[in-house]
């Protein structure tokens, strides 16, 4: 046991039930509460997310615009005075799209807006035409028999729910992950899927598959909500639906981009580190707005907000701009693979990845003696209308990786309710963000940070945490 945790555990043992907020000095305290208060002042790095947008756009992954991106963070970091800015390599196979079309052929003609599903294999040239037969969602396409789809065009109608924690998505988008494949297996020529979100405009989803390497899976695409209402009420006319689709689409086996790091030095603990997260790249259609250029405004102006005092916190404080997160968490899990043996320095990684909507609740997954250390921070997020929540908590995709390593993960739940109206779509534009919501999700991420890195208490990644789970 390290010494500040035994001082800190004396201090809750002479004051049982105390408010524990003299884990932190004073000084400490009044610097969060003045951080916080500054960060609404202002616009919560909107100016960053613009410049992102416009000069860089959208950012698959892989892209030559992958790379603009890589250099334009580094020489942000660079000229915003943060002590180190480095690269580490990432490596991931790449997709890029040409085009889809997909339209009813029969009863009657109606064109569809579509956008084709990451890592969809191009059809033959002209297309592939098929009689569609619909699934409520995967689990019924699993059950399905070949007879009743070889030769078919599936098609996939479940509807993801409108909820503040984005919880709809996650039993919704299994459709998208892994319908091109158990059709493939069944004999099917081609997928469709209703978009994995909630708009009721006419904008298509796109996002990743999830297949092992070297799996069969069919052309697949997603079209517009509107669109998968029009094909349910065709298909109730009783007769049979007849679609035309083609794709085109490239890919390649491995392409080199990188995480870019930035660093602000800790002045007592310098290898100790708190990692606030966001991914860089986007999906190849709007331009990446609020998926993730939003979590990379956050971060960086939570950064900038803290480079700006006239001291230097105790522990480092990394920003980590992840490289290709929407293909498959490539960037996260090569930084878990780059650092899990030193997660016992990590004092948490928190990622913003859910748009730009005000943050209502922190969670957090951290050893026991540290949860007093959750709360005190909560008490500072408190006038920014954030309650406490609970012990679980994922630290965001790119630090899934790194959960089975034990990394102490924070999250900073934010109100996700109109998030899956624009998310992978056209209509995921800098006009949908909200810069005064914006400036609460920095003055909340510069708290934590703050906070974090002044803690009297290591939140014990690594082997403490996960040893204290398999007790409990
Ligand atoms: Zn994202």
């Amino acid at each position: 046991m390290r010494l500040p945790v035994i001082v800190a555990l004396l201090t809750l043992l002479v004051l049982p039930g105390s408010h524990a907020a003299e884990l932190f000095s004073e000084d400490d305290l009044a610097t969060a509460r003045e951080l916080r208060d500054r960060a609404l002042s202002r616009d919560g790095g909107f100016d960053v997310v613009e410049d992102l947008t416009t000069r860089i756009g959208p950012r698959l992954a892989g892209s030559e615009a992958d790379a603009r991106a890589v250099a334009w963070a580094e020489s942000l970091l660079t000229d915003l005075g943060f002590d180190r800015v480095w690269l580490e390599p990432v490596t991931f196979p790449t997709w890029s799209r040409g085009f889809e079309r997909v339209r009813v052929t029969a009863p009657v003609e109606h064109n569809m807006e579509a956008l084709a599903i990451g890592f969809s294999p191009a059809t033959p040239v002209g297309g592939v035409e098929g009689e569609v037969v619909m699934f409520d969602d995967l689990a019924a396409l699993q059950e399905a028999q070949a007879e009743d789809v070889s030769g078919r065009i599936v098609f996939i109608r479940n509807r993801m729910s409108r909820a503040r924690d984005g919880s709809g998505y996650g039993p919704a988008v299994q459709a998208r992950a892994r319908g091109a494949i158990v059709a493939a297996e069944l004999g099917a020529v081609g997928v469709i899927i209703r978009s994995i979100g909630t708009s009721t405009n006419r904008f298509a989803h796109t996002g990743g598959m999830r297949f092992d390497v070297g799996q069969r899976r069919l052309p697949a695409a997603a079209i517009s909500n509107p669109d998968a209402d029009q094909l349910e009420r065709l298909i109730a006319l009783g007769e049979p639906v007849r679609l035309h689709m083609e794709i085109d689409a490239q890919k390649t086996e491995a392409y080199t981009s990188h995480n870019v790091i930035a660093e602000i030095t800790g002045a007592n603990y310098p290898e100790k580190i708190v990692a606030l997260g966001a991914h860089l790249d986007s999906w190849d259609v709007g331009t990446g707005a609020l998926d993730d250029g939003a979590g990379i405004a956050i971060i960086t102006e939570a950064g900038r907000l803290i480079l700006d005092l006239d001291q230097r916190p105790d522990r480092s404080i990394h920003l980590i701009f992840f490289a290709a997160e929407e293909i498959g968490l490539w960037g996260g899990r090569a930084w878990a693979e780059a650092h899990h043996k030193n997660f016992e320095n990590l004092q948490l990684g928190a990622e913003s990845d859910f748009g730009a909507g005000p943050i209502y609740e922190i969670g957090a997954r951290v050893v026991d003696a540290a949860w007093p250390v959750i709360e005190a921070i909560q008490r500072e997020l408190e006038p920014l209308g954030i309650a406490l929540g609970s012990r679980r908590a994922s630290g965001g995709p790119d630090f899934l990786p790194s959960l089975p390593h034990g990394l102490a993960v924070v999250d900073l739940r934010q109100d996700g309710t109109t998030y899956f109206d624009y998310h992978h779509t056209e209509n995921d534009t800098l006009d949908k963000i909200d810069p005064q919501e914006l400036a609460q999700n920095a003055a909340a991420y510069a708290v934590l940070a703050w906070l974090a890195a002044q803690s009297p208490i290591d939140f014990g990644s690594g082997p403490e945490l996960l040893e204290q789970e398999r007790e409990r």
